[in-house]
């Protein structure tokens, strides 16, 4: 079984995820998923970075110990990824033991090889990012990425990065791997700032006492973004488990934000060069979600709370609307009307009631029992076999755009066929065929619960309680583990199949009220508004 190693970004335990965050971790579990479905093993690791000096800032204001602190958020951030179903097989805590012992051996590795060195660093230093800002960058004297928050001078001794040692390797590399960086306009973005001339970086920090010692130089930490990029190895054993790191690395994807592409494009793969492991094959940098066209950040105060969403409505319908509403790698809106209207017209109207009247149906017309097809002529009637053929065409579409994390084009797709299914159903007015003939309505409602069956596993990745909840009132399996070929294949629905006599609507309908409680001015680390 081939295997697929795919990551988020660790995020910082200072906040609590917004739908930025989740809008990660929503895509990338649904690419997890989307590759357990068609047969790989996969891997998929996200975390905290817990090692900044935000934390230790905040931290200190609530006068908690610096750990105590970061235990708790890295809990509270766990609890909300689980209410979105991130289904993620493992999480690197930063400060955690095994992660210590990856980042010591490396570092040594790295200055083994002649690429670390003492040196003095000074220059405008973001707290949010935590990393330096170059003077032009800065706007009003703040951060690019940071809207209002004032940059700090930094000057101290610390250990240095051979970067520049890097700069031609990783051009042939990129050159050689365009696929290495995704989507092109950050890749041509990286290429430009390669080539404009790499800076060795400062790889320490004198002035902190919060996060993992220099091997051999406890006056100093470890920076904490040559630290978190390390999360990845930590994450597949590269400290203490070889047989799995043999297994999984080099990673197939890193999925993070256009705004640390950087990291991850030149700072990371020079890393691993110097230390002679293998590269990451691939490094997406998805765009941003924003609310009426603002970037959302907690010091503008509107912030989205996406545990409160799946709270009120389970997790599926804000996958759902991200995905679909905010093509992966553009910016994107959430805007409340539009949450409303897909929730009511995609996922009320097109599959839930597709779901109810054809399991209503088979109740009334069949006892509850899937009827069996009688196509004797089946080539010749347009309307099956376009049913047919399209669901085979989704198929190939799913595999084409989830691979290129075009979520919102995977999930046209499916609900092209969704649409197709709801024609079929008008097409064939089974409640007229239940007077004239009964062999062609079996016929009917066998192809619509078998498109159900097939729908339940496409939505899969991206609604997976749905498609839950789908497979149990239609009583098939849902075999999400492989086996693809022949899940996929139309017709593997058994007649005489026994469906709910019951069934439940799977989106309730919404009145579109005010999102206002959704929304979080300002929120506490318990989650509690304040
Ligand atoms: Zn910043």
């Amino acid at each position: 079984m081939d295997k697929f190693y795919l990551t988020t970004a660790i995020i910082y335990v200072n906040a609590l995820p917004h739908v930025g965050h989740a809008l990660e971790m929503i895509g990338t579990d649904a690419l997890a998923r989307y590759k357990r479905l068609t047969g790989y093993d996969v891997y998929f690791l996200t975390g905290t970075d817990e090692n900044s000096l935000n934390a230790e800032r905040r931290s200190r204001e609530l006068g908690l110990p610096p750990q105590q602190y970061v235990n708790q958020m890295a809990d509270t951030i766990q609890s909300v990824w689980r209410k979105l179903n991130i289904s993620n097989d493992g999480f690197v805590r930063t400060t955690a033991e095994r992660h210590v012992a990856t980042c010591q051996a490396f570092f040594e590795r790295v200055r083994a090889n002649g690429d670390i060195y003492k040196g003095t660093y000074e220059g405008w230093y973001c707290t949010s990012c935590e990393a330096f800002r170059a003077e032009e960058e800065l706007v009003d004297g703040c951060c690019p990425y940071h809207p209002g928050k004032k940059v700090e001078w930094l000057h101290e001794e610390n250990y240095f990065f051979r970067l520049s040692r890097y700069q031609e390797p990783l051009l042939r590399h990129i050159e050689a791997h365009p696929e290495f960086i995704e989507p092109e306009i950050r890749r041509n973005e990286i290429v430009n700032f390669i080539k404009s001339g790499l800076q060795d970086f400062s790889v320490s920090r004198s002035s902190m006492r919060w996060g993992i010692p220099v091997p051999g130089d406890p006056s100093q930490v470890i920076y904490v973004w040559f630290d978190a990029l390390l999360n990845y190895i930590t994450g597949v054993g590269y400290a203490d488990d070889p047989a799995m790191f043999a297994r999984y690395w080099p990673a197939d994807l890193h999925v993070v934000g256009k705004d640390i592409t950087r990291f991850h494009a030149i700072y990371w793969p020079a890393m691993l060069m110097s230390a002679g492991v293998a590269l990451p094959k691939r490094v997406f940098g998805h765009g941003f979600v924003y609310q009426k066209g603002e970037r959302m950040s907690k010091s503008l105060g509107n912030v989205v709370e996406p545990g409160a969403i799946a709270d009120e409505f389970g997790p599926d319908p804000l996958r759902y609307y991200l995905l679909r509403e905010v093509p992966f790698d553009r910016d994107g809106d959430f805007a409340w009307p539009t949450f409303v209207q897909r929730y009511n017209a995609d996922l009320g109207n097109d599959l839930g009631n597709l779901l109810n009247r054809t399991l209503s149906m088979i109740n009334r017309y069949f006892g509850g029992q899937v009827p069996e097809p009688q196509r004797a002529d089946w080539e010749t009637n347009f309307g099956d076999r376009s049913l047919i053929e399209l669901s085979g065409q989704t198929v190939a579409a799913m595999e084409q755009h989830f691979n290129a994390l075009d979520f919102d084009e995977a999930l046209v797709a499916i609900w092209q066929f969704v649409g197709r299914a709801n024609k079929y159903v008008e097409e064939n007015a089974p409640w007229t065929l239940n007077k004239t003939d009964r062999a062609r309505l079996g016929t009917v409602l066998y192809d619509l619960a078998e498109s159900l069956r097939l729908i339940a596993h496409f939505v899969w990745p991206v609604i997976p309680t749905t498609a839950e909840r789908m497979a149990e009132q239609l009583a098939v399996p849902l075999e999400v583990r492989g086996n693809w070929p022949e899940v996929s294949a139309w017709g593997r629905l058994a007649p005489g199949t026994r469906v709910t006599p019951q069934p439940v609507p799977l989106f309730p309908r919404i009145v579109p009220a005010s999102a206002d409680k959704y929304w979080r001015g300002d929120i506490d680390e318990e989650g509690k508004r304040v």
